[in-house]
């Protein structure tokens, strides 16, 4: 006897939806008792995922936001003193831009072991995300803040 073969995603997708009311994510059209993989109304393919109970990407990306500011502004602005240095020949004393270095060399790695340790951002505790976004936007405010603060 051969065994049974799995259902396909339309399959699953039919059954899902084909006794409760569910609207299409991208026309909101109801599409209880679907007969194909694509919505009735704008044509869209549609299919079954698995999906977290609590979505962290919220966390995730404002603590990504919080240090590219950070990154961007220090980034941007020890480029501006680079380029103005390099035509003009006077630019800021060095311990003035501390604080830029400090931002770059503090955000970018920040930055990249967040996207590379992303799965195990996503597990943590709610408030442990939280934690980390706000430390995130601490870093990535506080630098150019204390720049701006030391500056003359
Ligand atoms: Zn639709």
């Amino acid at each position: 006897m051969p065994a049974p073969t799995p259902p396909t995603n339309t399959d699953f997708l039919r059954r899902l939806v084909a006794d409760r009311d569910v609207p299409c994510p991208a026309c909101r059209c109801n599409l209880r008792n679907l007969a194909s993989d694509r919505c009735p109304h704008c044509h869209i393919p549609l299919a079954v995922r698995v999906g977290l109970v609590e979505p962290a990407w919220a966390t995730f990306l404002s603590a990504l936001v919080g240090l590219s500011i950070g990154l961007g502004f220090c980034g941007l602005l020890l480029l501006l003193v680079a380029i103005s240095t390099l035509f003009s020949r006077m630019g800021p004393p060095l311990r003035d831009l501390v604080p830029l270095f400090l931002g770059v060399l503090t955000a970018a790695p920040a930055m990249l072991l967040l996207i590379l340790r992303r799965p195990r951002f996503i597990a943590l505790d709610r408030a442990h995300r939280r934690l980390i976004a706000v430390i995130a936007w601490c870093v990535g405010l506080g630098f150019p803040i204390l720049f701006l603060a030391l500056v003359e």
